[in-house]
């Protein structure tokens, strides 16, 4: 008998399911077969040939091994400990919010904050990087993205030497380029052409963008696994669960931040996980899928399914998300409401 390793789960959906290989980063789509494999009662009626079949194929991809005794390896449980008070921390930089940097800090030094994120949308001086990095690196927290806009004055290897000086820095997109190019060896100094220069752009659903890691898969079992401990500031101060949302917990002019940790609206909302959610629920995506409740389709029920997710577990398929007449209600409500930025 073959028993799964721990880091592969299989996840059953409406039509397809998966194993997420948490180790290796992996999806690997599997026939109904080997499902019915892993039930006692309906591997009785498998076929000796299919049983032969099914386990090469997990020991030729290395997701289990064989064992006489597999009530010996039962799966470990998904309760995590988490001992920070904020996951993920993103800034949006502004002129606005420049302004209230030390207040901002000082109030974030209170807290226990794991990874931060900085957008720049606009062109910026390497002063304010300098300082903004500055800021992070004096709170605590293990890790920093960046996102800059290209600004074509400024030589590449300013950033190589802000990667090279600051190691809390886990990787630097330079947005707006007029190429695409990974520039370090280690991909952690990226150009690409999107341009980013609002929080409009977020909450894309897509196959390549799923995390598969064993925190995440933890995590989306019981939380929502893009908002799970997420403080966003956006370009007005406004302190909110993510930038495109449009309810907010107070500004960093005159709120603290660490009332909004047991703010009862932002513990809800992050844990609204995959199987409170219509169509996610049936999908075998739903523990690698970052999620989205700021876009959604009907912006009325917040648990209802991602905007810009073109799944459609019922069938298997990907389709264009944005070309779905059934969308179009729910996009035309989203580029109102922001008139068409943000
Ligand atoms: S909720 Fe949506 S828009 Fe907000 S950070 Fe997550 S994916 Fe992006
Ligand atoms: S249907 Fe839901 S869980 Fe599946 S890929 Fe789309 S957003 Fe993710």
């Amino acid at each position: 008998m073959v028993t799964l390793y721990d880091t592969c789960k299989i996840v059953i959906g409406a039509k397809y399911s998966i194993i997420q290989d948490l180790q290796r980063g992996l999806i690997i789509r599997v026939p109904r077969e080997v499902i019915e494999y892993f039930d006692c009662k309906k591997r009785k009626l498998l076929s000796s040939h299919y049983i032969e079949e099914i386990e090469t194929f997990l020991l030729d991809n290395e997701l289990g091994f064989i064992t006489k005794e597999p009530s010996l390896f039962p799966e470990s449980g998904n309760n995590f400990v988490d001992f920070h008070d904020i996951e993920y921390f993103i800034l949006i930089y502004s002129k606005y919010n420049y302004k209230y940097l030390a207040r901002l800090f000082n109030e974030i030094s209170k807290l226990q904050i794991w990874h931060f994120e900085i957008r720049f949308y606009d062109l910026v001086s390497k002063f304010k990087i300098r300082k903004v990095i500055k800021f992070v690196e004096g709170c605590g927290a293990r890790s920093l993205d960046l996102f800059i806009k290209y600004n074509e004055k400024e030589d590449l290897n300013l950033y190589k030497e802000l990667i090279i000086k600051h190691p809390i820095i886990n990787i630097i997109v330079l947005h707006s380029c007029p190429l695409e190019q990974c520039i370090n060896k280690n991909n952690n100094l990226l150009l690409t052409s999107k341009i980013i220069d609002s929080n409009k752009h977020c909450g894309i659903i897509d196959i390549n963008t799923m995390m598969i890691t064993y925190d995440s898969y933890r995590i989306s079992k019981k939380f929502n696994s893009c908002l799970y401990k997420k403080i966003a500031i956006d370009e007005f101060g406004y302190i909110k669960s993510c930038p495109s949302m449009q309810t907010h917990y107070g500004n960093i002019c005159v709120d603290n931040l660490g009332s909004i940790i047991n703010n009862k609206y932002f513990i809800e909302l992050y844990s609204i996980n995959k199987d409170l959610i219509s169509k996610c629920k049936d999908c075998e995506y739903r523990f690698a899928c970052s999620d989205c409740r700021a876009y959604i389709e009907n912006p009325n029920d917040i648990y209802s399914a991602p905007l810009k997710c073109g799944y459609n577990p019922y069938n298997g398929e990907w389709e264009i998300w944005d070309s779905n007449p059934l969308k179009k209600g729910a996009i035309e409500y989203y580029d109102k409401l922001t008139n068409g930025k943000n």
